[in-house]
């Protein structure tokens, strides 16, 4: 099975080293603006092929990209200096404004999996676009906070000590600072969170909690200030969910896609429990059940999403 990676910066090419490493398609092809950088990682990385699984891995044009079941996304810009979070959202719409046609005019079934920051409004504008061409937003999929989730989860279990695989937690709104760590629907072993750690005597108290929370929630900006970017992560994230639609594996992870309303916030795109499939999101959305204060910031988070996207349609 064929992907594309459109944007083969730090992101798109560890997205394809973590797809060769766990045998994740067959045929990757890598397309970048800078199509000398996209040969170059194509070769780098199907050099690790005969260490790894048999995949083929190739640097290519829109064209090549005929056939793909799954299209990645994670072609950006930087932000420039003194410039606004709005300012950079223009310009990076006006990439994708080009890049979504692009890629449906060769990959008319492909589904597509977001992964460009600020990944909530990425998502939302794919889908507007990709709508213009036909395309239910069932087929685009934001990588959300997929990987807040997994942190979050993998925190949870060291502290209690348990295979993280077994423990069930959700962060779920905004990739960024007003996500939403829903503590009060966590299970270990499907035993509340609370009560399994009072069973096993560890402590759980309010500090504990808050370090967890913080660890979550400014991961990117502790990795982001030690080496500048963060990859290793959202690459391995993007494997999964491109693996979850190839083989129909009906999993439920926090990605985001355009929803009619989430915490009364009409027409917004945000993180919230989905289930995933062969054909791309497969529900509204899993009912999660939050506390008064998780719905109240959870509404917070949408808000701001949605408030960015209508400043940035006033913009543009
Ligand atoms: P990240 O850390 O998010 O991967 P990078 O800057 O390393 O950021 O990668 C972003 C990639 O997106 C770069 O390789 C850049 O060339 C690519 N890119 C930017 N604009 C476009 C475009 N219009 N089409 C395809 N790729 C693009």
């Amino acid at each position: 099975m064929k992907i594309g990676i459109v944007g083969s910066g730090l992101v798109g090419a560890t997205a394809a080293y973590a797809m060769v490493m766990q045998g994740v398609g067959r045929e990757i092809v890598l397309v970048d603006l800078n199509e000398k950088r996209a040969r170059a990682e194509a070769d780098d990385i199907y050099h690790a092929v005969p260490f790894a699984e048999p995949l083929n891995i190739v640097g290519g044009g829109y064209s090549d990209l005929k056939g793909c079941r799954v299209v990645i996304i994670a072609a950006g810009v930087g932000q420039k200096p003194g410039e606004t979070r709005l300012q950079l959202l223009g310009r990076n719409a006006a990439v994708f404004r080009v890049v979504i046609p692009s890629i449906l005019e060769h990959a008319p079934d492909a589904i597509l999996i977001v992964a460009t920051n600020p990944v909530d409004i990425m998502t939302h504008l794919t889908a507007r676009y990709a709508a213009e061409h036909g395309v239910s937003s069932r087929r685009v999929i934001g990588s959300g906070t997929t990987l807040d989730t997994a942190r979050f989860r993998s925190l949870l279990a060291r502290h209690v000590g348990i295979d993280a695989r077994h423990v069930h937690a959700y962060v779920v709104g905004e990739h960024g600072d007003s996500e939403v760590l829903v503590w009060s629907r966590i299970t270990v072993g499907g035993i509340p969170l609370e009560e399994f750690c009072k069973e096993q005597n560890i402590e759980l108290n309010d500090a504990i909690k808050a370090t967890i929370d913080e660890n979550v929630r400014r991961a990117a900006y502790h990795i982001i200030e030690g080496k500048g970017a963060t990859y290793y992560g959202i690459g391995s994230a993007l494997a999964r969910i491109t693996d979850i639609i190839l083989h129909d594996q009906r999993a439920i992870l926090t990605v985001c896609t355009p929803a009619s309303e989430i915490a009364g916030v009409p027409d917004v795109t945000v993180a919230m429990p989905h289930i995933l499939g062969g054909a791309g999101i497969m529900d509204d959305h899993i009912p999660l059940i939050l506390s008064n204060d998780e719905q109240t910031k959870l509404h917070h988070s949408a808000t701001l999403i949605r408030q960015l996207i209508t400043d940035l349609d006033t913009t543009t």
